[in-house]
């Protein structure tokens, strides 16, 4: 994308964190810098604005920060996706592996109409279990899933071909 280089000069790499052996990818640098973060969300609302979407489905939390900018601008309503036991409604969920046990990530039942146009987005995808889940479960519910987003792609970890291989679009900033 046209800033990606950029953003990926002020994403952050923290060695084992949270574990020995990982790199996490800290976006607290990107967000701090107000110019960054300006060209972040300018980046995705210039590939969404024309697409007549319906509504913005975040991934909780970090996806929060992007999705509610995203939705203000576009002009289209926030969905959260949360984790297990947030939502205080009628909810449906979707259950994912993780490296050591499962996820579970939830909807409230009336968060869209039938084949409402969803862009889901979050930060980050590893292994694509969580954005994967999130699609699966847009899906489920009868929404039409026009793109899976995030800031940061880890190529080497196979997760966004996973969920091309799925069936659903993915776009990301930088890798
Ligand atoms: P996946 O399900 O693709 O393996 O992991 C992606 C999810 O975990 C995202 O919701 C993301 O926020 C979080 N995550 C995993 N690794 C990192 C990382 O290095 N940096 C950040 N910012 N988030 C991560």
């Amino acid at each position: 994308s046209i800033y990606g280089d950029y953003i990926k000069s002020v994403i952050r790499t923290v060695p084992d964190w949270p574990q020995p052996g990982v790199n996490f990818r800290d976006i607290t640098p990107l967000l701090q810098n107000s110019a960054a973060f300006r060209k972040l969300i300018d980046s995705f609302v210039h590939r969404y604005q024309e697409l007549d979407l319906d509504a913005i489905a975040a991934i909780d939390a970090r996806g929060f920060i992007v999705g509610a900018p995203l939705a203000y601008e576009l002009g289209c309503s926030f969905v959260p996706v949360r984790k297990k036991g947030k939502l205080p409604f009628r909810t449906i969920s979707e259950t994912y592996t993780l490296e050591y046990g499962e996820a579970e990530v939830e909807l409230h039942s009336d968060a869209f109409k039938p084949g409402d146009r969803i862009l889901i987005v979050d930060d980050l995808i590893a292994t694509g279990g969580t954005m994967l889940a999130a699609a699966k479960l847009i899906s489920r519910s009868g929404g039409q899933v026009v793109e899976t987003a995030t800031i940061v792609d880890l190529p080497d970890l196979g997760g966004s071909a996973r969920i091309h291989e799925a069936g659903y679009n993915v776009f990301a900033v930088c890798s």
